[in-house]
C-alpha cells in the first residue's frame, strides 16, 4: 500500500482499479499471420490511409476557416506523408518478411522513419518527425477502430493520466470512469468543473510514479483529504467504502430538502440556478431544484466534431434546454472558445498566450458568420420558454456596442423582437469590473465570471495548481471587487449573478451573501448543499462578517473569520466542504 499527497479539484471519493492512459504513442501487440492474409492485411492499411486522408482534410478545412490558413497548412505535410511511397513500401516490404499484422508493422515503421526524421541536422527536417509520429497515431486509430480522440475503456475504473483536456473530459463515459488522477489542474479549470459537474472525484498527483502505475492495481481516490492510496490493504478499503456510502447517504439525505427555498433566517430569498454544459445534467439540476439556468456552457456543443453544428442543429439543442427548464429561465451563454477550451485536440491554439488572445466574445467577433448563426439559433429557441443571451468575457464598452449591431442585425434576420431576451454580459475581466457603472447602463443583467475574474485579477492562469494560492476566492481585493460590480449593478437597477467555481464553496457562500449577492448559478451537484448552507445564515450576519473581511490584508485571516462564524454550520455538508 502506497500513501500520495494530492490536490483535490473535484470532490468525492472512488474506488476501483486503475486505469493508465499512456501518453500518446503508438504500441498495438503483434499477432502473426499468413502469407495468403498479407493482402487482407495491406488493404486494411490502404482503407486507414483513406479514412485518416478524409479526417485530416476536414481538420485542415476547419481550421482554415477558424484559425487561418497558416496553420491549416501543417495538415500539407501529414498528407504528403500519407501518399509517401517510402511509407507505403516500407509497409508492403514488412508484411511479407514479418508476416505480422499491419498495425504492428505500422507502429514499427512510424518509430523507425520518425527516428530516422529526427536525427537529421536541418531543423526543418528533423521537426518533420513529431508530423510523422501524429499521423502514425491517426493511422492506427484507424486500424484498430477506435476514433484518435475518443477514449475507450471497458471497466470500471480511475483514469490516471498526465492531462485530460476538456474536450476529452466532456466525453467522460461516467459509469467507466469513477474517478480521475492528473498531473496538472486546479478546481477553475474547465476539465475539474466538468468532472465536478459528472460527480468525477478528481485529484492532481505530482509523483513519477503515478506512470509506473499497473493498470488494474486498485487505487483509492480521497476527493475529501486529498489523498491517492494505491493498493490499499483491507483495512484501508473497508474504511474507504464506509465513506463513500456515507457521502452516497448524505446527497441523498440534502436532495430530500432541496426542492425547498433557499431563503436566509432573515427571509432574503436566494435564488440557486444551476451551470450546464452537456444534456446529461439537466435530469441532475432539474432532480437538485434548480431555479433555471444562470450559466449554458454552449461550447461543449462544438467540441470532438467532423463538422461543427449549423444554425437548426444549435436552435434544436437550445430547445431542448430551454423546454426541459419550461417556466423557468434559461440563460445562454455564447460561445467561450479559447483560453483552454477548443473544438478538439487537434485545433488547439498556437498562441503564447491562449486564455489572454483570441477568447470568447473575440473570437465570436473574428468569425462573425459563426456568431450569427448562434445568436439567431438563440433567439429561435426564445420562442419557447424564458431565454436571457448572455456575453463572455466582456473587457470594454465598445464589444457591447458591438455585440448590440449583431443582436440588432439577428433578430430582424429571424423576426424574433429582443422584447422577450433579456441580453447580458459576464464580468471577468478586470476591465469590465473597474467600467461596472458604464457597462451597467447599457445591458439588462451582469453575471460575474469569478474563475476567470480571479485569473485575471491575479495574472494567475487557473489550471496551475501551483497558483493555487493566489486562485483563493476569499481575497479580500477580488471580494471587494465584485462588491462594486455588485453596487454597480444596483444603482442602474440590474441583477448580478455569481456564476464561477466559488459559488457553490459553502465556505465561500456567506461572504457572497455578505456581498450583496442573491442569485447564485452553480454545477447542479452542488444545489443541495448550497441551499442548505443558505436555510442556516441570516443576510445580517453575513453582512456583518463583510464588513469585517474587507479590511483584512490575509486570507488566512478571511479563512479563519468564516471557519470561527459558521464553521460548525457546515459541518455535517460533508463533500460540499471542499478543501482548498
Ligand atoms: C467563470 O469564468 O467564472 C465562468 C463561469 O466561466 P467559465 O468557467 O466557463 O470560464
Ligand atoms: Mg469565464
Amino acid at each position: 500500500m502506497e500513501r500520495y499527497n494530492a490536490y483535490i479539484i473535484a470532490p468525492g471519493i472512488a474506488i476501483a482499479p486503475i486505469h493508465t492512459l499512456a501518453s500518446p504513442e503508438i504500441k498495438p501487440s503483434a499477432r502473426s499471420i499468413d502469407k495468403v492474409e498479407i493482402p487482407r492485411e495491406y488493404a486494411r492499411f490502404i482503407n486507414a490511409v483513406v479514412a485518416t486522408k478524409r479526417e485530416l482534410k476536414l481538420l485542415k478545412n476547419r481550421t482554415a476557416e477558424e484559425i487561418g490558413e497558416k496553420e491549416a497548412a501543417i495538415f500539407d505535410a501529414h498528407l504528403m506523408f500519407l501518399d509517401d511511397p517510402l511509407l507505403h513500401l516500407q509497409v508492403s516490404k514488412k508484411l511479407e518478411t514479418e508476416l505480422v499484422n499491419v498495425e504492428a508493422i505500422l507502429a514499427r515503421v512510424i518509430d523507425e522513419l520518425s527516428e530516422s526524421f529526427a536525427s537529421l541536422p536541418d531543423p526543418v527536417m528533423s521537426e518533420r518527425s513529431a508530423d510523422i509520429t501524429d499521423v502514425g497515431v491517426r493511422l492506427v486509430g484507424h486500424l484498430q477502430g477506435k476514433a484518435t480522440e475518443e477514449l475507450v475503456v471497458n471497466e470500471p475504473c480511475v483514469l490516471s493520466a498526465r492531462e485530460i483536456s476538456p474536450s476529452t473530459a466532456a466525453l467522460l463515459d461516467t459509469d467507466k470512469i469513477l474517478g480521475l488522477i492528473v498531473e496538472t489542474g486546479s478546481p477553475t479549470s474547465h476539465t475539474a468543473i466538468l468532472a465536478h459537474a459528472l460527480g468525477i472525484p478528481a485529484v492532481v498527483l505530482k509523483s513519477e510514479d503515478r506512470e509506473e502505475w499497473q493498470t488494474g492495481t486498485m487505487v483509492v481516490v480521497d476527493g475529501l483529504l486529498g489523498e491517492v492510496i494505491v493498493d490499499p490493504d483491507a483495512e484501508t478499503k473497508i474504511e474507504y467504502d464506509a465513506k463513500a456510502a456515507y457521502l452516497i447517504n448524505l446527497e441523498l439525505k440534502l436532495r430530500d430538502r432541496t426542492t425547498l427555498y433557499a431563503q436566509t433566517t432573515d427571509d432574503l430569498y436566494v435564488n440557486v440556478l444551476c451551470n450546464l454544459e452537456i444534456p446529461s445534467e439537466i435530469a441532475v439540476a432539474r432532480e437538485n431544484g434548480a431555479h433555471g439556468v444562470g450559466l449554458y456552457r454552449t461550447e461543449y456543443l462544438f467540441m470532438n466534431r467532423r463538422q461543427l453544428p449549423d444554425e437548426e442543429e444549435q436552435y434544436r439543442h437550445y430547445r431542448v434546454v430551454v423546454e426541459a427548464f419550461t417556466d423557468l429561465p434559461v440563460t445562454i451563454r455564447t460561445m467561450d472558445i479559447g483560453g483552454d477550451k477548443f473544438f478538439s485536440e487537434s485545433s488547439i491554439s498556437g498562441e503564447m498566450n491562449p486564455f489572454l488572445g483570441l477568447r470568447a466574445i473575440r473570437y465570436s467577433f473574428a468569425y462573425p458568420e459563426l456568431f450569427r448563426q448562434q445568436i439567431r439559433a438563440i433567439l429561435r429557441a426564445s420562442q419557447h420558454g424564458t431565454v436571457k443571451i448572455m456575453f463572455p468575457m466582456i473587457a470594454c464598452l465598445e464589444e457591447v456596442e458591438k455585440i448590440k449591431v449583431f443582436l440588432a442585425e439577428c433578430s430582424e434576420q429571424v423576426g424574433v423582437s429582443m422584447d422577450n431576451v433579456e441580453a447580458g454580459i459576464m464580468i471577468e475581466t478586470p476591465g469590465a469590473a473597474l467600467a461596472a457603472d458604464s457597462l451597467a447602463s447599457e445591458v439588462e443583467f451582469f453575471s460575474i465570471g469569478s474563475n476567470d475574474l480571479i485569473q485575471y485579477t491575479m495574472a494567475a492562469v487557473r489550471g496551475n495548481e501551483s497558483l493555487n494560492y493566489l486562485h483563493n476566492p476569499v481575497r479580500p481585493v477580488v471580494l471587494n471587487l465584485m462588491h462594486s460590480v455588485v453596487d454597480a449593478a444596483n444603482e442602474a437597477g440590474i441583477d448580478t449573478t455569481i456564476c464561477g467555481e466559488m459559488a457553490s464553496d459553502i465556505r465561500v457562500v456567506p461572504l457572497l451573501v455578505g456581498a450583496g449577492f442573491s442569485k447564485f448559478s452553480m454545477n447542479p451537484r452542488s444545489i443541495p448543499a448550497v441551499k442548505e448552507m443558505i436555510r442556516r445564515i441570516s443576510r445580517k450576519e453575513c453582512e456583518d462578517l463583510f464588513n469585517e473581511i474587507v479590511q483584512m490584508r490575509f486570507v488566512d485571516d478571511v479563512s479563519k473569520a468564516v471557519e470561527e462564524r459558521f464553521g460548525s454550520r457546515m459541518e455535517d455538508l460533508g463533500v460540499a466542504g471542499q478543501r482548498r
